[in-house]
């Protein structure tokens, strides 16, 4: 816990004030709600080598937030210099999409739900903030966690022009809940999606829960790591604790 309350602390001189209020926190879903991390990058593996560019799966761990399209120009820079017309990108990632859907149901994160009851119970509002715009996952946020986010809680890759890295998607989020930045925190899994969180001034942490480096989430501003989403949710009682009680 010290580690948390060094963390809350730097956050607080950084940002020049004395407290904090958190009113929201500001949640991504893939990799955080859903373990659907390892479908994705099966998906884009597969889409890879049918075009012919070599890719290791992996490395879409680390491409997680950006948008679909994002993604597919950044295989073509790679493997030919230059990005395909807008039209077959968005082509491309519908096969990468068709491919994900074709794998199943992901299952629900351990630790997700304990996660979104304890702030819930707290009266902190739950605000999804997504890049994807798979129908059938975010169908599946009503079934898995029914009650916990409101219909007008939730920012997805329509509503936003710019993806993961830039913090639109979560200053977006801040407006709809009408709260300041430091008002807020972003519970992430990937480095982009962190960068993004941190971009936009909310108290940032990163959940491991998947094969990224710890040093990738601390390179793109994480405040708190945690090594999993269990972990996570067994200590967000006293973490939010720790942000009412730690003062400058
Ligand atoms: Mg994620």
């Amino acid at each position: 816990m010290n580690d948390s309350i060094q963390a809350i602390r730097r956050y607080l001189e950084a940002n020049n004030l004395g407290c904090l209020d958190i009113k929201a926190a500001l949640i991504d879903m893939d990799g955080v709600l859903f373990d659907s991390m390892p479908l994705h990058t099966l998906a884009w593996k597969h889409l890879s080598d049918d075009l012919g560019i070599e890719a290791s799966r992996d490395e879409f761990y680390l491409y997680e937030g950006m948008t679909g399209v994002a993604t597919v120009n950044l295989l073509f820079r790679r493997r030919f210099g230059s990005e395909p017309d807008v039209e077959e990108a968005r082509r491309l990632y519908k096969v990468k999409a068709g491919y994900f859907q074709s794998m199943g149901r992901p299952a629900a994160m351990p630790g997700a739900y304990d996660m979104l009851s304890c702030l819930k119970r707290e009266g902190i509002e739950r605000v999804l903030v997504t890049g994807s715009g798979q129908p059938d996952i975010l169908r599946r946020i009503d079934d898995e966690y029914q009650g916990l986010f409101e219909k007008h809680l939730r920012i997805t890759a329509a509503d936003v022009k710019h993806g993961k890295p830039h913090p639109e998607p979560y200053l977006m989020a801040q407006q709809r809940v009408d709260a300041l930045p430091s008002q807020t925190i972003v519970i992430e899994n990937a480095p982009l999606g962190v960068e993004a969180g941190h971009a936009s001034g909310a108290f940032t942490i990163a959940i491991t829960t998947g094969p990224v480096p710890k040093q990738s989430f601390i390179d793109s501003g994480a405040d708190l790591i945690f090594d999993s989403m269990p972990q996570f949710a067994e200590q967000l009682p006293h973490l939010i604790q720790l942000f009412r009680d730690t003062s400058l």
